[in-house]
């Protein structure tokens, strides 16, 4: 009861205060003080509304970012500051995909932070290939001192948020400008095949800001980018001066805190590695070590788990299936995935990975952000298909996966089933070879480049492993094929 009326007598007095501060001495000289904090509060506030007086569009989200009259401008939350990112550049559109294909990261995602040095806002490379794992603090401390993050890119601070918690600055210039550590032009595409060299001239009157979205743990900036360009080669130049315009689509991505626990590779595994360097005092020597790529698969029932039961991982490998493939491919794509679950079951886990359509009514799902994984059609005369990861660089941990798809891997399939099978199967002695039969091949295909994604190489020893004779043996190929490993290249049995 008491209590009940002090808590009353509080509420009264605190309301009466309000009212009739003017007559109590020490409520005038709240008053006072109160009213000069309101009166910051209004200039701060003022210098941020004033900044953004002109119409703008503004989305929120990991970093809150504003788009006004062509500018973009990001406002970032201090808390963010020296926490490490990924910021990943993906083709969305292209006038000309011989430079580069669509869902193609032409450029290595860069591993940033930002720091604050006065009024300036850095973007700073982040190095974590140097490590001592001896836990010498001694060591540790020297490999930091040599290996300080060097700045990649500076932006003034435009204006602080009224209560401080985050800093804008204009971030136009590296996303609409010539950044040739996000360029829309691949080394590896078409027009620089046969030693051709290509030299371009960006359009800066001809490039523009795009679409901005934000999410909870990642934001997403397109561009659109305009060159010009030439190419030559030992004989010549084989085309001058061709306009050229890309939509990028720029992602960046907040990484965990604390990295995935790196697994060292084993080196009679073929699977990619983080190659880190390690300044030893108790083996006496720098030597090189590799950490696996490896997806981040954690048993949801770890006690289940323990009992040798299969579960399903906290978070499956999920790729989304390009909507713009021919139809009837599909359901041979889906499968080339799906089937790397009878290999997931193996060591406990079900449902580890799926294949899905894009999903057509979810507004975070962008096939270019860095943090999906997809499997993308590219309409170019290439008879080849690819299976790239991007992983954090402090664990190998990857992030996403995607698989290419060229038109002409299909041209490809069509030739080897013809060539090598033929002799054996009459159903493949046509110029058109049945549906069934191509997507089969399609289906390995796939499965082949996810296997990449999931971070095997080339194992090409797989094969050797059989004898001759049993490779010669209907009975022997007929269980167990013609090798032991989808990463050879032992397509048919010929
Ligand atoms: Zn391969």
């Amino acid at each position: 009861m008491i209590k009940v009326n002090k808590l009353l007598l509080i509420l009264t007095c605190s309301f009466a205060f309000g009212l009739y501060q003017p007559e109590c001495s020490a409520g005038v000289f709240k008053k006072k003080k109160k009213n000069e904090a309101n009166k910051e509060a209004v200039k701060e506030k003022n210098e941020y509304d004033k900044f953004f007086s002109e119409k703008h569009t503004t989305v929120n989200g990991l970093i809150k970012m504003h788009k006004m009259k062509g500018k973009l401008y990001f406002e970032l939350p201090i808390n963010l500051l020296n926490r490490d990112m990924l910021l990943g550049s993906t083709v969305s559109e292209i006038s000309d995909n011989a430079n580069a294909i669509i869902g193609s990261k032409p450029t290595d995602p860069i591993h940033f932070r930002f720091s604050k040095m006065n009024d300036i806002i850095c973007m700073n490379l982040v190095q974590s290939e140097n490590i001592n794992s001896d836990q010498d603090e001694n060591i540790q401390r020297s490999i930091a001192k040599s290996n300080i993050d060097a700045i990649l890119e500076t932006f003034k601070i435009s204006v602080y948020t009224p209560d401080s918690s985050a800093v804008v600055f204009d971030v136009t210039d590296f996303f609409v400008g010539d950044n040739k550590l996000m360029t829309p032009f691949d080394k590896y595409s078409a027009n620089l095949s046969w030693g051709m060299r290509r030299s371009e001239i960006f359009q800066k009157d001809k490039s523009s800001l795009g679409e901005i979205k934000a999410f909870p743990d990642n934001v997403l900036i397109r561009s659109n980018l305009s060159y010009t360009y030439t190419i030559s080669g030992s004989r010549g130049t084989s085309a001058k001066d061709i306009p050229f315009t890309a939509l990028m689509t720029r992602s960046i991505i907040l990484l965990e805190e604390t990295p995935y626990r790196p697994r060292i590779t084993d080196s009679r595994i073929a699977i990619f590695p983080v190659q880190i360097t390690d300044y030893s005092a108790k083996e006496q020597k720098t030597k090189n070590i590799y950490y696996a790529y490896r997806w981040r698969l954690e048993p949801s029932d770890m006690e289940a788990y323990k009992r040798g039961e299969k579960v399903e991982p906290k978070k499956p490998i999920v790729f989304y299936i390009d909507n713009n493939f021919p139809e009837k491919w599909r359901k041979y794509i889906k499968e080339g995935v799906n089937q790397w679950n009878e290999l997931f079951s193996e060591i406990g886990f079900k449902n580890a990975i799926k294949a899905v359509d894009f999903p057509e009514n979810d507004p975070e799902f962008d096939p270019d952000n860095i943090k999906y994984s997809c499997i993308r059609y590219a309409p170019i005369a290439i008879e080849n298909a690819m299976g790239p990861s991007w992983v954090d660089p402090r664990s190998g941990e990857i992030l996403s996966a995607s698989v290419y798809l060229y038109h002409d891997a299909i041209e490809l399939l069509n030739n080897w089933l013809f060539i090598q099978t033929s002799q054996a199967d009459k159903r493949v002695r046509h110029t058109l070879i049945p549906d069934e039969i191509i997507g089969d091949g399609l289906r390995y295909v796939i499965s082949h480049e996810v296997g990449h994604c999931l971070g095997f190489m080339h194992n090409m020893s797989a094969s050797s492993v059989i004898p001759v004779d049993s490779l010669r043996s209907p009975s022997f190929t007929q269980k167990y094929g013609t090798t032991t490993s989808i990463m050879d290249y032992a397509r048919f049995n010929y």
